[in-house]
């Protein structure tokens, strides 16, 4: 069963009205890598990572998280999620955030362990609502892995960070893959797949229009420049 995929979908159709948001779309996610979704905005990739969380219902195709359906409980405390424009109680300070999150898992991290990996030590006292937004992102960051989650959705997790910051999380993502942690992750830097990546798939209105390693995305955008300049 470890060959099997961690997350996937299959042909998977999401109207939102008159809009197709995804129109067939497959993924595959394999235990231990790292698959990065690129695409402009409204390609339909935060549509995509919603299908795999059971927060929206596809209209047509197949969807699994651990070979099984979504929304069932036991897929959901296996994985950790840091969405965009994540909600959080303004007035707790992040240790008790921490804290708080950490207790619905069955095998929480250290609160010490987490503050490490996410580089958050010296936040853990102050109000969320106090932090500054790159500051918040790296808090979202260690709630999304104080769980000891085998499956990490991060979503566009270093919009908006200064150079250095974006370093230290991924070198965090890193230490995370090397603990077996998978990891889907949305991003609109293509050095941020660069840096991380095993396999990226782009996607544009709703459809998968490359899958692949990022050298071969690389080549096939050089390619397209050099077609442009000889036409
Ligand atoms: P971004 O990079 O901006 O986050 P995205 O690739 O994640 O973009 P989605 O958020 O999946 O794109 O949106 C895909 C399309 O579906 C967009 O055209 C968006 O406007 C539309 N859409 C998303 N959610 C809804 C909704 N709840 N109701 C109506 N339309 C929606």
């Amino acid at each position: 069963r470890d060959h099997e995929p961690i997350a996937r979908l299959v042909g998977a159709i999401k109207r939102y009205g008159p809009l197709t948001a995804l129109d067939g779309v497959d993924l595959q996610l394999q235990r231990g890598e790292l698959l990065a979704l690129l695409g402009p905005n409204g390609a339909g990739k935060t549509t995509a990572i919603g299908l795999l969380l059971g927060l929206i219902r596809a209209d047509a195709g197949a969807v699994e998280l651990f070979g099984q359906d979504p929304q069932r409980i036991e897929a959901r405390r296996r994985i950790g999620l840091m969405l965009q424009n994540a909600e959080l109680p303004p007035t707790l300070r992040v240790g008790e955030l921490l804290r708080l999150t950490a207790s619905y898992y069955p095998m929480p991290r250290t609160l010490a362990e987490t503050a490490e990996l996410a580089g958050i030590g010296d936040l853990l006292k102050r109000p969320y609502a106090k932090l500054s937004g790159g500051q918040q992102r790296r808090v979202q960051f260690a709630l999304a892995l104080c769980g000891r989650p085998e499956l990490l959705f991060l979503d566009e997790p270093t919009v908006g960070m200064d150079i250095e910051a974006r370093q230290k999380l991924w070198a965090a993502i890193r230490q995370l893959l090397a603990e077996g942690c998978s990891v889907l992750l949305t991003t609109h830097y293509l050095e941020e797949a660069e840096a991380l990546a095993d396999r990226v798939c782009v996607m544009t209105h709703g459809r998968m229009i490359h899958e692949g390693t990022v050298e071969e995305l690389r080549a096939r955008v050089a390619l397209k420049r050099i077609r442009c300049l000889s036409a």
